[in-house]
């Protein structure tokens, strides 16, 4: 899979991952019958606790979707490949374990959610099927070579022909531009709600005067 795919599938599922523990969070939180409100919960809970805000930032899945490939890829440069020692499950599996171990330690949750995301970017190269890369070193040190005629070319052509690369490609791009869609949308919102509520302002003033 290649950029968008990773990108959008990742921050997608973390996004749905963050919905749902907000609404079960919401629902059993005890000051929903005081505030009745529950955005403004939600707003609360996130601030008060910063290791779920680590847990839900988006930066760092958006970053841990791609760790594999921002470290491996420059390599193929020299070796013809870019699915290298990022792509094992010995360098996700120390994220992890690093992230345990903060997240029990320290209760900061970033180096957490980063293993897991560098963990469905595995998944979603399908990295079971190069079992040598992803159980490196216990099948030998040396990595597959998964493409015969040069990395970027063989890259460019799956990516214009192979529905498998591109269609994920293009459901990644749909998931970004979804969700900053929403985004603007939101930020329009809010601007539309001040606007309005200047015209009101200035309609008392009128009325007063
Ligand atoms: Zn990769």
């Amino acid at each position: 899979m290649l950029l968008f795919g990773h990108i959008g599938i990742t921050v997608g599922a973390a996004l749905a991952a963050q919905r749902i523990y907000t609404h079960f969070h919401t629902q059993s939180s005890p000051h929903t019958e005081t505030a009745g409100n529950s955005v403004e919960v939600t707003r609360d809970v996130s601030a008060s606790d910063s290791s779920v805000r680590e847990l839900f930032d988006l930066r760092i899945w958006l970053i841990g979707s791609i760790l594999p490939d921002i470290i491996d890829k420059p390599l193929a440069v020299f070796t013809g490949d870019g699915r290298l020692l990022a792509h094992s499950l010995i360098f996700s599996g120390s994220l992890f374990a690093g992230g345990l171990f903060l997240a029990f330690f320290r209760k900061r949750l970033w180096l957490f959610a980063l293993s897991l995301a560098s963990m469905i970017h595995l998944v979603l190269d399908s990295m079971w099927k190069s079992p040598q890369d992803l159980f490196w070193p216990f099948y030998g040190f040396s990595f597959t070579l998964h493409h015969d005629g040069g990395w970027f070319t063989s890259i460019v052509h799956e990516f214009l022909e192979n529905p498998a690369v591109y269609i994920p490609e293009i459901v990644g791009m749909l998931i970004i531009l979804g969700y900053l869609g929403l985004v603007i949308m939101k930020k329009y919102g809010n601007t539309t709600d001040q606007y309005r509520h200047i015209q009101q302002v200035l309609r008392t003033s009128k009325r007063i005067l």
